[in-house]
């Protein structure tokens, strides 16, 4: 399996498919989406390859994301594709929520096994406020429709934003007592664009864990190979509150992820100051080339991210590279 100079092992593959996206939340893409480089997207073939060569290299997980990942007309195909590729067990997909209600029958058909939802708030005004889009109702259903098509996996992002949603903790709780549904508040983290909207709006996880600690809510034991996230539970819920939080302490000591962009470059952390071009190792199947490379590079890979002293790197804002 693919291992850092630190031992850490990596077995996820974030997969960026594009970096256009159609909703403008205000601490991503706030003026829209200025994506030029669609044509330069990777294409299935190139998609095909390269998550072959990550499967021999030992990843099983991957999650499409973007830009947001349903503007990509051929998602189906690349969700079969990916979820037919030997070796890949999980196959999901981080999404704003736009054609969820449309189209989770197709996706679940295709093969998606895991999905994650962005909702910022459960104010259809804020909501609307957040992301330049007035359609908390549908996404809403579309979340309802992939659980009652039994999809096990189904989360929530919820970035803590101090003015928008950080002092609506019951109404999460309460949004989750009889969904099985992880809602996990994500803190924001500062990037190349985002810099005076950060310093207003950054709000520490701390205040969620202090007030789920008060109301009775228990950490979860961490899993093997699990992400980055605390886990809390509660026996009066059926959903489980996790906490993400990037400015935390040893934050990075069990990284298990890497990311390609849309145009297929490497980044080997979030806020990487360099990428590497995989593209000219993806036009043939030559799986045992893309792995000797991955390994190669992943002896640059840092220890850890430098945000707390600001430096972002390249990464103007997440829609580049998926989060
Ligand atoms: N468009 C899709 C969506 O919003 O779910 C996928 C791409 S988006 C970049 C992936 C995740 O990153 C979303 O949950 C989004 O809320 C989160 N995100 C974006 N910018 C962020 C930031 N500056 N800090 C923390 N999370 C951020
Ligand atoms: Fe688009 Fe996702 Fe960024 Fe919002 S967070 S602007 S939905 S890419």
């Amino acid at each position: 399996m693919l291992q850092d100079s630190f031992k850490r092992r990596f077995s996820y593959l974030r997969l960026s498919l594009t970096e256009s996206c159609n909703f403008r939340c205000n601490y991503c893409l706030p003026n829209g989406s200025a994506c030029d480089n669609k044509a330069a997207e990777l294409t299935l073939t190139e998609i095909k390859h390269l998550v072959k060569g990550f499967a021999l290299a030992g990843t099983s997980k991957i999650r499409l994301t973007g830009g947001e990942p349903s503007l990509r007309r051929d998602l189906c195909n690349i969700i079969e594709t990916v979820r037919g590729t030997p070796g890949i067990t999980q196959v999901a997909i981080t999404t704003n929520g736009y054609r969820l209600n449309k189209d989770i029958d197709r996706w679940l058909d295709a093969g998606l096994t895991a999905l994650n939802v962005s909702v910022d708030s459960l104010d259809a005004d804020t909501f609307h406020l957040v992301t330049g889009q007035d359609r908390l109702p549908d996404i809403l259903a579309g979340i309802d429709r992939a659980l009652a098509l039994g999809l096990a996996k189904v989360k929530i992002n919820t970035v803590l934003l101090r003015q928008y949603n950080g002092n609506s903790l019951s109404r999460f709780l309460d949004f989750v007592r009889d969904k099985p549904i992880s809602l996990r508040f994500i803190e924001l983290m500062q990037t190349g664009d985002n810099g005076q909207f950060f310093a207003a709006q950054h709000l520490s996880g701390r205040h969620i864990i202090n007030q789920l600690t008060a109301a009775g809510w228990q950490l979860l034991p961490r899993l093997y190979n699990a992400g980055p996230a605390l886990e809390y539970a509660h026996p009066d819920y059926l959903g489980t509150i996790g906490l993400i939080m990037p400015y935390s302490d040893h934050f990075c000591d069990d990284c298990n992820r890497l990311r390609v962009s849309s145009t297929g470059q490497l980044f080997l952390c979030l806020f990487a100051e360099q990428h590497q071009n995989l593209r000219h190792l993806l036009a043939q199947d030559q799986p045992d080339a893309l792995v000797d490379f991955l390994q190669a590079q992943l002896q640059f890979k840092p220890l850890s991210h430098q945000l707390a002293n600001a430096q972002t790197g390249q990464t103007r804002q997440l829609a580049m590279i998926g989060g």
